[in-house]
């Protein structure tokens, strides 16, 4: 095998075949504009590659590269603006659904929010592997919870005052039959609501309204051979809170976890509990809302 100094980095991948690797780009959310696309098009012909591969992370790879070609590749890339991106024990390729640019189910802005924690945490080196998902609402499209940090938006539904007519739009919309019909208006069952905001959209009327919108943050999910969940750390208002508590995650994983194992095996070792109270302690009252997750 060759060996150049490019090829310690995460978004080179070596693969079955000795000859050739595969160049991983860094693509926060999915999103690229027209040209920048049409470029890595014209630099993977440029570098002999026959085929593009649209990863489930969201991301391009090329596929099938000389490895005496990479720096110069890398390069090009760079000022294409669809730079090298990662995969080791790494913060690797952010993903997103296109919350409120394009959902109409939406509740927060997702590909801001992967564009501002892409820009402070992409790449950076990590005892273990660092996938995070954001998803617009809690149908999350992206799967969130089975990444290691996993944000969802959520709201909470509010009776407003006014006149129910009772015409059970809002009954029918909602898929945990959190609402019910008494005496001709509605009743809200927050023990079994899941915060997804489909009665707000529903109601002709307009009685039911939405708090602000909250993002459910988790931890220490996973994908793959044995999936796992990760667990509830806190529901909060306000993107740039998300962005503190994002930071927190990052240093207290840079801190504690051990290498070689996967983020979702060693969350009791390394003091999950710890971390949600001292995060909980140090946001401001009013940024925290409390919610039975389902
Ligand atoms: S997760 Fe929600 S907001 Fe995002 S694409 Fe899916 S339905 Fe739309
Ligand atoms: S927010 Fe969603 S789950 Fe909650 S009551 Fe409304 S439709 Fe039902
Ligand atoms: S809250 Fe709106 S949609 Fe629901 S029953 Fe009343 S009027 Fe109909």
């Amino acid at each position: 095998m060759r060996r150049i100094p490019l090829l310690e980095k995460g978004g080179i991948i070596t693969g079955c075949f000795s000859d050739y690797c595969t160049v991983r780009l860094r693509i926060p959310a999915g999103v690229v504009t027209p040209d920048q696309l049409a470029g890595v098009c014209e630099i993977a012909k440029r570098y002999g590659a026959d085929t593009l591969h649209l990863t489930t992370r969201q991301t391009i790879e090329i596929p099938h590269i000389d490895p005496d070609q990479v720096p110069e590749l890398v390069a090009d890339l760079e000022q294409n603006n669809t730079p090298l991106g990662a995969e080791r024990a790494e913060v690797v390729n952010i993903t997103a659904c296109p919350g409120t640019d394009r959902c109409k189910l939406a509740q927060i802005e997702t590909i801001k929010l992967a564009r501002a924690i892409d820009e402070k945490h992409f790449g950076k080196e990590m005892p273990c592997k660092i996938r995070i998902a954001i998803a617009g609402c809690p149908n999350s499209c992206v799967s969130s919870s089975l990444n290691e940090i996993g944000i969802v938006g959520v709201v909470t539904p509010i009776r407003e005052p006014g006149t129910c007519t009772g015409c059970g739009t809002c009954v029918q919309y909602c898929h945990e039959n959190a609402i019910s019909i008494k005496n001709g208006t509605i009743r809200l069952n927050t023990d079994l609501c899941s915060h997804c905001g489909m009665c707000i959209f529903s109601c002709p009327f307009h009685i039911i309204q939405a708090e602000d919108p909250g993002y459910y943050i988790t931890v220490g999910g996973r994908r793959g051979r044995h999936p796992k969940f990760g667990r509830d750390l806190v529901v909060l208002r306000g993107a740039e809170n998300v962005l503190t508590v994002v930071d927190d995650i990052i240093n207290w994983i840079y801190r504690q976890a051990w290498s070689g194992k996967l983020l979702t095996y060693q969350m009791d070792e390394i003091g999950f509990d710890e971390l949600r109270e001292k995060i909980i302690a140090s946001l401001p009252e009013d940024c925290i809302i409390e919610w039975k997750k389902r």
